[in-house]
């Protein structure tokens, strides 16, 4: 297949997607299945768009192993909104959402329930620079909570949760928005999920939640139409125009998911390019510092820092003349973080291990 001269893109998000997809959607772009027009000129109200649209929820409830108790909405704003909407529409002064605090957006999700006075903390590892994930024995749940909230995998420090928390009986909620799709779980053991597209199913412009019904029925009354879970649940996402071209690519990339052997497919491959770019810098003597601790790794996010930023600096400039691209760590943290989603093929983890080793022997 011609690839056109690209790059190996570890952006973090927007992120790369698979080139056979990004065909695919050209192909299609000006004539959507014989209707004669783009789905970009596709009235989000007609029946070619709201088949598309539903397909995309079923096979996303099919990938994640989810029945019919649960609904999948798609709502604008980003993750970054569903952090205010889950205590908006969830929690009471009274009955609190409790966090687990693991990073910056596990972070930034309790900050908008304490702005309400609706959030409580269940763990946090910021005294150790978010190098861990909390695990069970350190959590710390209010029975009386609302819900727990988790970020499953911590984009910006390169860690991610490998258990399900144990919340006996309160409702689990979980920003996947770095993890989402990475490999099998089970998922019917939280009550909501939701994820930003933009790293793992598609281009940015939409957040899918996937929530047991029972959940998302009923808002209470004081809050703003297109703040409430159950204006998307009773409209099937159709209240107001959404996205349609995000939402009818990310049906192209679960297609993808599917044709390439599901979850677990992408598991094995997951695995496989993380492990390569780890044992990189677990045999370096300390040239590579990975960030995170062996035990809370991410397979999505490998994070790391070299002796000094001047050597890292170093590292991103030459990395660039060799195509290969973000590289560079999150502002708020700095050091170098390689994303390397679903669709980061094993070619674009093999040249950053080679990169990475030859780097190593003309600096060390
Ligand atoms: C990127 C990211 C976000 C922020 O998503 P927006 O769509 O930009 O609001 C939130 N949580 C996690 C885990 C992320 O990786």
């Amino acid at each position: 297949m011609q690839t056109i001269n690209r790059i190996h893109n570890f952006n973090p998000g927007p992120a790369t997607l698979p080139v056979s997809v990004l065909f695919d959607v050209q192909k299609e772009f000006l004539n959507y299945k014989d209707t004669g027009m783009s789905i970009l000129e596709t009235s989000h109200r007609s029946k070619p768009y709201e088949e598309m649209q539903n397909q995309v929820k079923s096979d996303l409830l099919e990938l994640m192993g989810l029945g019919d108790d649960y609904d999948v909405l798609f709502i604008q704003g980003g993750a970054s909104l569903q952090f205010a909407m889950i205590p908006m529409n969830f929690a009471t002064p009274e009955k609190k959402g409790s966090y687990v605090l693991s990073g910056s957006f596990a972070s930034k999700a309790y900050k908008e329930a304490e702005l309400l006075g609706v959030g409580s903390i269940a763990a946090s590892s910021k005294d150790q620079n978010f190098s861990h994930v909390p695990t069970q024995d350190e959590l710390n749940i209010d029975p009386n909570s609302a819900y727990v909230h988790i970020c499953s995998n911590n984009t910006i420090y390169g860690t991610e949760y490998h258990y399900i928390p144990e919340t006996n009986g309160i409702p689990l909620i979980a920003d996947m928005s770095s993890n989402i799709l990475s490999r099998p779980m089970d998922f019917s053991k939280f009550d909501m999920i939701y994820a930003g597209v933009q790293k793992n199913l598609g281009p940015a412009g939409v957040v899918v939640v996937i929530a047991k019904k029972s959940l998302i029925e009923k808002s209470p009354e004081n809050i703003p139409t297109m703040l409430r879970y159950d204006t998307f649940a009773k409209n099937n996402s159709l209240y107001n125009t959404p996205p349609t071209f995000t939402i009818y690519f990310i049906g192209k990339v679960l297609q993808w998911i599917k044709n390439e052997g599901g979850l677990a497919e992408m598991q094995k491959r997951n695995e496989r390019k993380a492990n390569l770019i780890y044992r990189v810098i677990d045999e370096s003597n300390g040239f590579y510092i990975g960030h995170a601790d062996k035990d809370s790794r991410s397979t999505m996010n490998v994070t790391f820092n070299l002796q000094n930023e001047e050597l890292e600096k170093k590292f991103i400039a030459e990395s660039i003349e060799r195509k290969l691209n973000g590289l560079k760590g999150h502002r708020s943290v700095g050091g170098i973080r390689a994303s390397i989603y679903n669709a980061m093929p094993y070619d674009g983890a093999v040249a950053l291990a080679m990169y990475m080793d030859s780097f190593r022997k003309r600096n060390a």
